[in-house]
C-alpha cells in the first residue's frame, strides 16, 4: 500500500444557514419579478442551475422572497386548525422553502468558489436576515407544539423507520435551536444568532482578503531556486492575473506549510513564505481576524450556557456520535506521544541532511509559539520542514516529488482513477457534458449513469484554485436526493490545486490525487443516497460521520490496480516504473509523524477554544493562549506548528466544523477499520461496493449511525486499523 504523505483535511459543508427544507417539483412564479431565473425550478436536466441566466443581482431578492415565501408555508402549519399529523406538520415542513433551498444552495456554492464584491455584500447583508428566519421557523411556539404532539404520538402513528427517524431529527433539532427556553432567553439568542452569523460571513470576507494580501512577491526567480519549471510558470501567470506582469507570485493555501515549501532551496524565502502564512491574519490591519473570532467564541459559549451547558463543546457533541468532549479529546490525547515520536524520529534524519548543507540554527524574527514550546535544540526551524523532508524522501527512499508529479496528470487522475475505482466497486459510469451550464469557465460536469444504464446523478469538478475562491477542499449539492420530492442529486467538488499556465499540461501532487479521492468520496455519499426525506439525505450527518465515506474512498487511490491505471506518464502514457511504485511502497509511513501532530495541535486548539466557559472566552491574546492550549495537550512541538492557527482556522470559525475538527481523526478510525474489512473479506470488489453503497453510502441520516457502522461492520469501530496504517503501532505478525 502506498501512503498519503499528508493527513487530507477538507471541508464538507451540508447547506447549514438556510431552513429544513430542499426543491421541490413546482413553482410559481410572483409577478414582482418575473425574469429571476430562480424563482421557477430549473428546465436544465436534474434541475442543475442555469448559470447562463443567473446574474449576481439575481440572489438578493430571490433569498428574500424565499424567506418570505417559506415563513407563509410555516404559518399556515402552524396554524392548521386540522390536529397535528406526521403529514399535515412534519411532511408539510420538509415541503416548504423550495426557492430559498434553491437560491441559497447556488448562493453558498458561488460566495464559497467565486466570489466578488457584490456577492459578498450580500452576504453580509443576508446573513443575519438568515439566521432570523431559521429562528423564526424553530422558535416558532405554535409550530413547536405540534411537532411535539408528532414526536409523542410517534410509537403509535404506525410510522415506518424512516419517517420516525425523521420525526425524531425535527423535535431534536428544534430543542436544540431553543423552542424549550423562556422567553427571555429567545430572544436573547435571536440576537446571539444574528451576530453570530453576521461575524462568520465576517470572518470569510477577512480571511479571503488576507490570504490574498499575504501572497508573496518577487522580482527575479532566483529566490525561487528549485522550484520546477511548470510551478515557476505558474508563479508567473499568477502575477500575471494581477496585473504584475514581469513578477513571480506565490500564493497562499489555507494551511499553515505551503505546498512550494517542498522545493524552495533559498532558506530565507522559506523563512519569508512561513511568516507571510502564520500571520497572514495577524496584522493589525482590516484583515485581522482576532477580534472577529474572540467574540464568535464568546458568543458560542453564551449559546451553550442558555441551554444549560458549560460550554460550547458539550453542547456541540451532544449531537455528535461523540456525545462528549472528553471522548473526542481523549482519542487525540491518547494518540498526541507516539505522533510526536514519530515527528521526532523524522525530524532526526532531516537534521543530518540539514547539517550537511550548513544550516544553522538562526534566531528568526517570529514570535509565534516558538518562546517556551518543546524544541530539540536542532538546526532545524518550521519553514525547513517541507524542504528537508523533501530532501528525506529523495536521498533515502529515492522519491522525487517531481518525478512522481509527471505520472499524476489531472484529467487521467479522474477519469482513469477516481472514476474507474468506482466503476469497480459501484458499477457506475460518467459521461462528460459540455451543454450544462456552469459559473466559470474552468468547472467541468458529467452525468453519472447507474449499472443498468440509467441516470443517476450530475457531477461538477472545479479544481484550480482562484483569488476569489476559499481555501482548501470541499464538497456539497446543488439539488439533494429525495424521493418525497422527486429530486436527483446534483453535487459538486471543488478544490485549489495550482492551475497550469495557458498551453501546459494539468499536473498534481500526490496530495492532490489524495484530495481528489477524499472529496469524490463526499460526491458518492450525496450521489447514492436513496433516502425519501430531505432532511435525512445523503452528506447529511454528523461531522464526525461525514468525514468517513470521503476518508475511506482515499484507500482506493492506493489499490495497485487502480493507481496502475491512472499513474500513468502524462507524455509517454508509460506506467509508473516498477522500481519508482517500489520506492514509494518502501517510503510507507515516513510523513504521517508530522502529518499527525499538525493535525492534532489543530483540532486540539478547536477544543481549546470550545470548552472555554464563557468568563475566559473574552480575552486580546489570541497568540498567548494558543501557546498555552498547545502546551496543555503537550502537542507544542516547535517544528510541527498547527495545520491551521486560530486566526486562520476556517473550519471553526465559518465552516461549520466548530468544536468538531476531531471529527477528521475520529472518523479515520472508522476508515481505516472498515478498509479492515473489505481486506478481510477478498478487497476491491464489485460484491463488497454494493454491500458498502446499500449499507452505508445509501443511507444518508436514515438510521442511527452507529448502528449504522455496527451493521456493516460487524462490531464497534476499532482503532488498531488506523494505528497500523500510520505506523504509530506494528502490524501484528500474520497468521500462519
Ligand atoms: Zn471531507
Amino acid at each position: 500500500m502506498l501512503r498519503p504523505r499528508t493527513l487530507i483535511v477538507a471541508v464538507a459543508l451540508a447547506l447549514a444557514a438556510c431552513a429544513p427544507a430542499s426543491p421541490k417539483k413546482s413553482a410559481t412564479a410572483p409577478a414582482a419579478a418575473p425574469a429571476n431565473p430562480f424563482f421557477s425550478a430549473s428546465t436544465l436536466p436534474f434541475e442543475a442551475p442555469p448559470f447562463d441566466k443567473i446574474k449576481d443581482g439575481d440572489f438578493q431578492p430571490a433569498i428574500e422572497e424565499g424567506m418570505k415565501q417559506q415563513l407563509v408555508a410555516i404559518g399556515k402549519i402552524a396554524d392548521n386548525p386540522e390536529p397535528p399529523t406526521f403529514d399535515n406538520t412534519v411532511v408539510a415542513m420538509e415541503r416548504s422553502g423550495e426557492l430559498l433551498a434553491r437560491v441559497s444552495k447556488v448562493f453558498f456554492a458561488i460566495t464559497q468558489s467565486n466570489t466578488n464584491d457584490t456577492l459578498q455584500k450580500v452576504q453580509r447583508e443576508e446573513a443575519p436576515k438568515q439566521a432570523e428566519h431559521r429562528d423564526a421557523i424553530y422558535l416558532n411556539a405554535k409550530l413547536f407544539a405540534r411537532v411535539k404532539a408528532v414526536y409523542d404520538g410517534r410509537d403509535k402513528a404506525g410510522l415506518d423507520a424512516e419517517s420516525k427517524r425523521l420525526v425524531e431529527r425535527y423535535y431534536s433539532n428544534f430543542v436544540r435551536s431553543g423552542a424549550q427556553l423562556a422567553a427571555a432567553d429567545q430572544a436573547q439568542l435571536r440576537e446571539i444568532n444574528k451576530e453570530l452569523s453576521s461575524l462568520s460571513s465576517t470572518f470569510r470576507t477577512k480571511l479571503l482578503a488576507a490570504t490574498k494580501a499575504a501572497a508573496l512577491e518577487f522580482d527575479n526567480a532566483d529566490a525561487l531556486a528549485g522550484m520546477n519549471e511548470a510551478d515557476l510558470a505558474a508563479a508567473a501567470e499568477a502575477a500575471k492575473e494581477r496585473k504584475r506582469d514581469g513578477k513571480w507570485l506565490l500564493t497562499l493555501q489555507n494551511t499553515t506549510q505551503q505546498p512550494a515549501q517542498d522545493s524552495l532551496k533559498v532558506r530565507t524565502t522559506r523563512a519569508k513564505l512561513f511568516e507571510a502564512s502564520v500571520d497572514r491574519a495577524e496584522r493589525g490591519d482590516d484583515n485581522d481576524t482576532r477580534t472577529t473570532i474572540t467574540r464568535i467564541a464568546e458568543l458560542r459559549a453564551i449559546r451553550a450556557r442558555l441551554f444549560g451547558f458549560k460550554n460550547y463543546a458539550q453542547y456541540s457533541l451532544e449531537d455528535q456520535m461523540a456525545k462528549t468532549p472528553a471522548r473526542a479529546i481523549k482519542l487525540m490525547t491518547d494518540m498526541v506521544p507516539a505522533s510526536l515520536a514519530k515527528a521526532r524520529s523524522e525530524a532526526r534524519e532531516m537534521e543530518k541532511i540539514a547539517r550537511a548543507d550548513g544550516v544553522k540554527y538562526k534566531p528568526w524574527d517570529l514570535d509565534f509559539y516558538i518562546p517556551g514550546s518543546q524544541d530539540d535544540g536542532g538546526a532545524l526551524r518550521p519553514w525547513d520542514w517541507q524542504y528537508y523532508a523533501e530532501q528525506v524522501r529523495k536521498q533515502k527512499y529515492k522519491i522525487d516529488g517531481d518525478e512522481i508529479g509527471q505520472y499524476f496528470l489531472l484529467d487521467r487522475v479522474l477519469q482513469d482513477g477516481v472514476f474507474f475505482a468506482a466503476n469497480k466497486l459501484y458499477g457506475i459510469t460518467f459521461k462528460e457534458r459540455h451543454d450544462i451550464p456552469v459559473y466559470q469557465p474552468d468547472v467541468r460536469v458529467f452525468e453519472v449513469f447507474d449499472q443498468d444504464g440509467s441516470s443517476l446523478a450530475l457531477f461538477y469538478a472545479d479544481y484550480f484554485k482562484r483569488d476569489n475562491k476559499a481555501g482548501g477542499a470541499w464538497m456539497s449539492t446543488f439539488v439533494d436526493q429525495s424521493t418525497l420530492l422527486g429530486t436527483k442529486p446534483v453535487v459538486y467538488n471543488v478544490g485549489n490545486f495550482t492551475k497550469p499556465a495557458p498551453g501546459k499540461p494539468a499536473l498534481i501532487s500526490r496530495d492532490d490525487v489524495i484530495t481528489m479521492f477524499h472529496e469524490f468520496g463526499h460526491a458518492l455519499h450525496g450521489m447514492f443516497s436513496s433516502v425519501k426525506y430531505p432532511l435525512l439525505t445523503g452528506t447529511s450527518v454528523p461531522r464526525d460521520f461525514v468525514e468517513f465515506p470521503s476518508q475511506f474512498n482515499e484507500h482506493w487511490a492506493d489499490e495497485p490496480s487502480v493507481f496502475a491505471n491512472y499513474a500513468k506518464h502524462y507524455q509517454t502514457g508509460e506506467p509508473m516504473p516498477e522500481a519508482l511504485v517500489e520506492r514509494i511502497k518502501a517510503a510507507g509511513t515516513y510523513g504521517q509523524g508530522f502529518a499527525t501532530t499538525e493535525y492534532l495541535g489543530a483540532a486540539l486548539l478547536d477544543m481549546a477554544w470550545h470548552t472555554l466557559p464563557e468568563s475566559m472566552t473574552r480575552r486580546n491574546d489570541v497568540g498567548a493562549f494558543e501557546r498555552s492550549a498547545l502546551k496543555k495537550y503537550h502537542i507544542d512541538y516547535a517544528l510541527v506548528p498547527p495545520r491551521y492557527r486560530t486566526s486562520y482556522f476556517a473550519h471553526i470559525w465559518s465552516t461549520g466544523y466548530a468544536a468538531s475538527y476531531y471529527a477528521y481523526l475520529w472518523t479515520a478510525v472508522l476508515r481505516d477499520d472498515a478498509f479492515y474489512w473489505f481486506k478481510e473479506h477478498g478487497g476491491m470488489t464489485r460484491e463488497n461496493g454494493q454491500r458498502f453503497r446499500d449499507m452505508v453510502l445509501s443511507r444518508g441520516n436514515s438510521e442511527e449511525l452507529d448502528a449504522v457502522y455496527r451493521a456493516f461492520r460487524g462490531h464497534d469501530p476499532s482503532v488498531e486499523p488506523l494505528l497500523i496504517e500510520r505506523g504509530l503501532k506494528a502490524a501484528p505478525a500474520a497468521k500462519k
